[in-house]
């Protein structure tokens, strides 16, 4: 993907679609040498979907056509909505380029309704401070939720969604054992670094996602090492889907005339 090296835990082959999510990306943990400057992901379009970047290590900057500026620090969320069409640049500011160090995030593509599809492109700029951090407790160590949309346990998180929603991220320890209950139809774990083991019976590695059950139980979870986890659940927005490159749409046709929408420049323009 551009410059980064990422894991695709969705789609792929055992799991094509997991609606309302659409595409899960993790990139890094990439170490930045300032001596070998890695570059940006340079101005390209997006339609019909939002997407969201969970920045785990290191600053990185985006700008969009909308005039939107900004720039994330670890524990931060870009939450974008790419509605009509919207064209930006992604990747670690100068300042982080020029110091070096660690570099790692999740993009989430969220799929758009239908009918929102068209909407007025939106960006919402979400500081770690304005996370809520849920802690469930359980038999060992507790577990803190930082939960970015949706409500979980009563807490809910700042970022506005277009379909029910929850969006939850854990650095977690090892000794961990509680229960969760998520809301949605389909669900979703992936993890980032460390061991997790659900129900007793199910180990989970670093860099593998799972795809819960639909309506899933209440299940235990316990941890086995230190690590990081991104807890997703949607509810399934059963709507055809034609995707191709940057743009998510219902329809090929659609698919097409996004093209030309990019091409003739009715998305904006944004120089590198
Ligand atoms: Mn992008």
């Amino acid at each position: 993907m551009g410059p980064f090296r990422v894991k695709q835990p969705l789609p792929s082959r055992e799991v094509r679609e997991a609606s309302p999510f659409i595409l899960l990306h993790h990139a890094g943990p990439h170490i930045i040498d300032p001596a070998h400057p890695m570059e940006r992901l340079g101005p390209h379009p997006h339609r019909g979907f939002e997407p969201v970047t969970f920045l785990f290590h290191g600053q990185a900057r985006h700008r969009d056509s909308m005039g939107n500026h900004g720039i994330l620090n670890a524990g931060d969320v870009q939450w974008m909505t790419a509605g009509s069409g919207v064209l930006h640049s992604e990747g670690p500011t100068d300042e982080f380029l020029a110091r070096g160090g660690t570099l790692e995030l999740i993009q989430l593509w969220v799929n758009l309704p239908a009918k929102h599809k068209m909407t007025t492109p939106k960006y919402q700029d979400i500081a770690s401070s304005k996370i809520p951090v849920h802690t469930v407790t359980g038999n060992g160590q507790p577990l803190n939720l930082h939960v970015v949309a949706g409500t979980y346990d009563g807490v809910t998180g700042p970022a506005e969604t277009f379909s029910p929603v929850l969006a939850m991220t854990s650095t977690f320890d090892a000794g961990v054992d509680v229960e969760l209950d998520l809301p949605h139809a389909t669900s979703l774990i992936y993890i980032l670094h460390g061991g997790v083991i659900l129900n007793d019976d199910h180990a989970i590695n670093e860099r593998y996602m799972v795809v819960l059950d639909e309506d899933p139980a209440p299940f235990r979870l316990r941890t086995t090492s230190p690590g990081s986890m991104i807890i997703l659940s949607g509810a399934p927005l059963n709507e055809p889907i034609a995707m191709h490159g940057p743009f998510v749409m219902n329809t090929e046709e659609e698919v097409r005339a996004a093209y030309r929408d990019f091409a003739g420049g009715k998305m904006g323009t944004l120089e590198e």
